[in-house]
């Protein structure tokens, strides 16, 4: 079923989500409503109507919006979340509503600035001109891929004519029966299928890289119901369920800790997770995505990044990988791909992000033949970081290290604000 996207973006935050269309090109009706209430008549033709994007958030936006959720709210589940929307925007903010419409990096960028001018009073030139130098600092020196969204099949369709990224066909008797994915379907990816995986690669990487990844994002994967291979999963640890009743997030908790906490004021729990997780492995299945979705021409620059993703090479000291949580959860996992534009060795060759539900991880791709530098020193990292830092100056990055090869489960550490009395 085709879809369209709708966009409510304001500097305190936004909603996007997908709304489906009928075979004969309608949309659904709340959609329909709203963007009939957000259009006004064409001053010279009033026939034609249309939509202000730039909006407020005024009383009478409230009440039209919360009018068109109680009508339609069992229809279309994910409008119920547009009344929140709104109760969080400040009084008169304002805020984009964009239907029908997916904006790359660049485009966000530009209607945040365009916000923010709005907000201050002050000339929307002069912010942009900053963002654009910031980003033109990344896009001058790398390119830049985003894959995910969309279906895409990669790779050689006829099987007879298939090589296998990873082991080059020689196993013996090399067959391409299953159906490989470039992100597992396990973190909700159903539109990236890689051809060019073989059924064995496909098999080892299911049990030696991806179980590591999967258990790290575990809670996330839970916490914004990601649909998986046979929906939404629990996820549980050694002192903790947690899962879905109905609407609700349920988190159950066994630990004498309780006892000792006030909850009435915030308090910090840690909870140990059941399965051990090897770090390692974790840099390992990014880089597998990576691989997965590049095109095959690109394939040579990373034979040795191969070996090391099938265990047949081993590195004891990785770069860091940047970490950081965005306020816009998104619902299909994507991969984006960069590569250096020159030969500057000062820079990385490849650089992947996998963005995951609320999550993005920046990983370099180690052991490419186009690099002279591993980038595990501070001063190389912290150089290649300032052409990378190109995002959104409220994301708050952290760095973290992935090179252990000890299995080990995760600790998960939870900041609780505290429950009424
Ligand atoms: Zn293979």
């Amino acid at each position: 079923m085709e879809e369209h996207t709708i966009t409510f973006l304001a500097l305190t935050d936004n909603i996007i989500y997908k709304v489906p269309v009928t075979d004969d090109g309608e949309l659904d009706a709340p959609t329909q409503e709203l963007i009939q209430y957000f259009s006004v008549p064409n001053e010279e033709n009033q026939e034609i109507t249309t939509i202000k994007i730039l909006q407020q958030n005024t009383q009478v936006v409230r009440s039209k919006i919360n009018e068109i959720v109680e009508k339609h709210k069992n229809g279309n589940p994910v409008l119920k979340s547009l009344p929140s929307f709104f109760r969080k925007l400040k009084s008169d903010e304002f805020f984009f509503f964009i239907p029908l419409r997916e904006f790359n990096e660049l485009e966000k960028l530009m209607l945040y600035d365009i916000l923010k001018s709005k907000k201050t009073g002050e000339n929307f030139e002069d912010y942009h001109k900053q963002t654009l130098k910031r980003f033109q600092n990344f896009l001058n020196n790398y390119t830049l891929s985003i894959f995910g969204s969309s279906r895409l099949k990669i790779g050689e369709f006829k099987r007879t004519k298939r090589r296998c990224r990873f082991c080059n066909n020689s196993r013996s008797n090399t067959t391409f029966e299953n159906k490989a994915h470039a992100i597992p379907e396990g973190l909700g990816n159903k539109k990236l299928i890689l051809f060019e995986e073989c059924d064995d690669c496909n098999k080892e990487f299911s049990k030696s890289i991806e179980p590591h990844i999967i258990e790290y994002l575990s809670f996330f994967r839970t916490w914004f119901d990601v649909m998986g291979k046979g929906g939404v999963k629990p996820f549980s640890g050694k002192n903790f369920n947690m899962g879905s009743h109905e609407e609700n997030k349920i988190l159950e908790i066994f630990t004498n800790e309780l006892e000792q906490i006030d909850p009435t004021k915030p308090f910090n729990l840690t909870f140990p997770g059941k399965y051990p997780v090897i770090p390692q492995n974790i840099y390992k299945a990014l880089c597998k995505f990576f691989i997965s979705v590049i095109s095959s021409d690109q394939l040579e620059y990373f034979q040795e990044t191969i070996k090391w993703i099938r265990g047949k090479k081993q590195i004891k000291k990785l770069p860091k990988v940047a970490l950081a949580f965005n306020k816009n959860p998104i619902i299909q996992p994507e991969i984006r791909v960069s590569f250096r534009r020159d030969k500057n060795e000062n820079l990385p060759h490849a650089v992947g992000e996998f963005c995951f539900t609320s999550i993005s991880l920046v990983f370099i791709i180690p052991l490419s033949s186009q690099d002279k530098k591993d980038f595990t020193d501070e001063v190389d990292f912290d150089y290649f970081w300032s052409f990378f830092h190109h995002y959104e100056e409220s994301v708050k990055w952290s760095f973290k290290n992935f090179s252990n090869e000890t299995p080990n489960p995760l600790n998960f550490d939870f900041n609780f604000t505290g429950w009424a009395t």
